[in-house]
Formats: structure tokens, C-alpha cells, sequence
């Protein structure tokens, strides 16, 4: 019989009831370390105090508005990212996969409004993840996420990761944009070297074609800038955010330039949801803390002392670890071993770990996680890791 619950995941049989900063509380009361973050989404640990004041104080004032009606908290918000970032105008969602879709719609309006709606075509890269949308599936075009769910829209096409004569060739009067993460995160933290972001750019300025970057996963801080791109110095033209941005709460955003904004008028786009004051009042508060020069100066010193840690790892489980990947606090450890063999051998020492595609399992902590819980996963990680060894 089918579970009550659509079973389109394969679910460890934990089930939390609480949480702290970088510690899970399971339903037996035992404590998990938590190195997965729901998957980049609570950047700064568990109930952190000041995310549920902000979140409880605005619980009772007001929830929900309509997008008929200006929204103070959804201005503020959007006004923070206008400052910090490339965009100048910003739209907001509940999920990446509703950035990325109007990421697509955007692209094409851009091309319509200037009068070329034959610049429909969109270049994206092999391993990449979008979401699960019938356009986000399209774009990302791996046969696990699109097999049985045809016909397709059209308008896609995948090209290899890295190969920069490819993308030369394949960029045509027909290219409306190019979408690409930044670093990779179901893909397996696959990150784009810098000067292959500036490449990009400049393949994109030449042709005119919009640079879309999807900084779902990458972006709010993780990689030790508030935006990943920020370190190739290169801007985009529009932007995918979520996951981090929420600390916990569903809430995504897309961040544009003006031009690149140019067709999307009154009635163009909307979301019953998107940007209500409850999110956005959140959203504010992780923004602000995470914007913060000392806290990424900090998530840069905390990536490396991880870093340094892991390689001692491979070097010493050298049949279960091959390689350390990664920036700041999106770290990937590729394995020799089966991943999930290790995702596996980590809950059974009470540390949970993410798999990602390429055999890696993705290692992305709060961002304000303390030095000691680092060291405290290291040696959780070691003892997995000889676990997975002795079994081999
Ligand atoms: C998670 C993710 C998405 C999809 O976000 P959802 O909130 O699950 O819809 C899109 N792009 C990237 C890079 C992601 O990691």
C-alpha cells in the first residue's frame, strides 16, 4: 500500500523534534550533529534566538497580504539586497524552483521586449540542478530527473561542465541566456574556477546573451562572500536565491538588473505567497547577519579549519576518500567508497551528511557553526570512515 506520504524520497528512519544551533534532537532524544543544514537552508543553525524573536514578534502582527497591496517588510527586504548586491530590482518567491522559472521567463521576456522572441534558447551545464519543475527539469536535462515526464519544454540545451570552446560554439542568434551555479551543489561541489566565470562573462557581453546564475545553494554566504560570484569579481545579470536566505522559513528570490528586467511589467509575473511579511521579516534579519564583513570573515576562517581537517581525512582513509572540494562552508568530500555508504556510517555516529551526485557527500554546516563542533564532526567523520573501511 502506498504510504500517506508520496513516497518520492528515500528517508532515513530518524525523525526530529527539536533543534539548536548545529545539534538535532531525535524523536529517542539523542542528539545528531548536523552537517546538512536541510540542505543549506538553516545558514544559521537551529532556532537560532535572534530568527525566532524576529519570527514570533512578526507571527503576531501580521502574516499574510496580498501582492495588491505594497508590503513594508517585502521593501525592506528587497531594498537590503538591492544594496548589497549587482541587482536593482528583486521579486520574491517560496522556493528556488519558482526563481528559477522566472529566471526563464525573465530571460525570454528580455529578448521579446527587444523585439528578438526568436531568443528563446538557453544553455545550461551537465550535473546542474535547477529544481523540479517542469522547466527547471528541462533545464537541468538529466535523464533521472526528466525519464517519463514528457513531452519537454523546449528551449534547452546542456553542455558539458568546463568545456569553454563548447560554449562558444554553442552560443547562436538564437541564445537568450546561460544559466549556471556558480558551484555546483547536487552536481557534487563542483566549483567554477574564477576565471571560467569571467570567460563566461565575457562570451555573454560579446553576444549580448544574459548571464543567469543559480545561487540556490551557493549563494548567502556559504562560500565566505555573500554571493559566490563575488570572488571572480564578474556580476550577472539575474540571479536565483533561496534556500539560505529564509534561515529555515521557505522563502527564495530572483535579483535582477533593470535592463535585464526591462519586459516584465505590471501582470507579467506573480505569487499569492511570494515576499508576505512573515518571510520577509525573517529574511531581513539573516540578510543582515550574514552581510556582515566579520561574519564572513569568519565563515572563511571556520571553511578552512574544516578544510585542513578533511584533507588529514583523505589522507588518512585513503580507500574511502579520494579528494576535498569546495569553498568556504559548501564542502564536498569525494569518496572511493560508496557515498551513501558513508552518508550511512555518519548516522550511525549520530552525524548527518548530504549525498551528492559524482559520489561525493556534501558537507554544508550552519555558517556560524562553533570551531568545536567542527573538530566534534571531524572525529565523528573519522570513526565513519573506518567503519566503512573495516566493512569493505
Ligand atoms: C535546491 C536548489 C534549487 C531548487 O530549490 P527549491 O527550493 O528546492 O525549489 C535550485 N537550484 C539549486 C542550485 C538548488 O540547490
Amino acid at each position: 500500500m502506498i504510504p500517506s506520504v508520496l513516497p518520492t524520497y528515500n528517508r532515513a528512519p530518524m525523525a526530529f523534534v527539536s533543534g539548536a544551533g548545529s545539534w538535532l534532537t531525535a524523536e529517542d532524544g539523542s542528539k545528531y550533529l548536523d552537517l546538512g543544514a536541510g540542505i543549506a537552508v538553516n545558514a544559521l543553525g537551529h532556532a537560532h534566538p535572534a530568527l525566532v524573536k524576529v519570527l514570533t514578534e512578526q507571527a503576531g502582527k501580521l502574516w499574510h497580504v496580498s501582492n495588491l497591496y505594497r508590503i513594508p517588510e517585502q521593501e525592506r527586504l528587497a531594498n537590503l539586497l538591492v544594496e548589497q548586491t549587482f541587482a536593482q530590482t528583486v521579486f520574491f518567491t517560496n522556493s528556488g524552483t519558482e526563481a528559477c522559472e522566472l529566471a526563464i521567463k525573465m530571460a525570454r521576456k528580455y529578448w521579446y521586449h527587444h523585439g528578438r522572441p526568436d531568443r528563446v534558447e538557453i544553455i545550461t551545464f551537465e550535473g546542474a540542478f535547477h529544481g523540479r519543475s517542469t522547466g527547471a527539469i528541462a533545464a537541468a536535462g538529466s535523464e533521472k530527473m526528466v525519464k517519463g515526464f514528457g513531452p519537454l519544454m523546449p528551449g534547452f540545451r546542456s553542455l558539458p561542465w568546463g568545456d569553454h570552446d563548447a560554449l562558444r560554439s554553442a552560443i547562436t542568434d538564437q541564445t537568450c541566456a546561460v544559466l549556471v551555479e556558480p558551484v555546483q551543489g547536487e552536481g557534487g561541489i563542483r566549483v567554477m574556477p574564477d576565471a571560467c566565470l569571467k570567460g563566461l562573462r565575457d562570451v555573454c557581453d560579446e553576444t549580448g546573451t544574459l548571464m543567469i546564475l543559480d545561487e540556490v545553494q551557493c549563494g548567502m554566504g556559504r562560500t565566505g562572500r555573500l554571493f559566490a560570484h563575488e570572488w571572480s569579481g564578474v556580476e550577472p545579470d539575474i540571479m536565483m536565491v533561496a534556500k539560505g536566505i529564509g534561515g529555515g522559513f521557505p522563502l527564495g528570490a530572483l535579483l535582477a538588473t533593470e535592463a535585464a528586467a526591462a519586459g516584465m511589467v505590471a501582470g507579467s509575473h506573480g505569487s499569492t505567497y511570494g515576499g508576505n511579511p512573515l518571510g520577509c521579516a525573517v529574511g531581513a534579519a539573516v540578510v543582515e547577519m550574514i552581510s556582515n564583513d566579520a561574519f564572513l570573515a569568519e565563515v572563511v576562517r571556520k571553511g578552512a579549519l574544516f578544510r585542513q581537517g578533511l584533507e588529514g581525512l583523505v589522507a588518512m582513509h585513503p580507500k574511502v576518500f579520494e579528494a576535498v572540494r569546495g569553498q568556504g562552508l559548501i564542502l564536498g568530500l569525494k569518496c572511493r567508497s560508496l557515498n551513501t555508504d558513508v552518508v550511512k556510517a555518519g548516522y550511525a555516529q549520530h552525524l548527518l551528511t548530504v549525498a551528492a551526485a559524482d559520489n561525493v557527500i556534501r558537507l554544508l554546516p550552519a555558517l556560524n557553526i562553533p570551531d568545536a563542533d567542527i573538530t566534534e564532526a571531524l572525529a565523528r567523520l573519522d570513526r565513519a570512515a573506518s567503519d566503512v573501511a573495516n566493512n569493505a
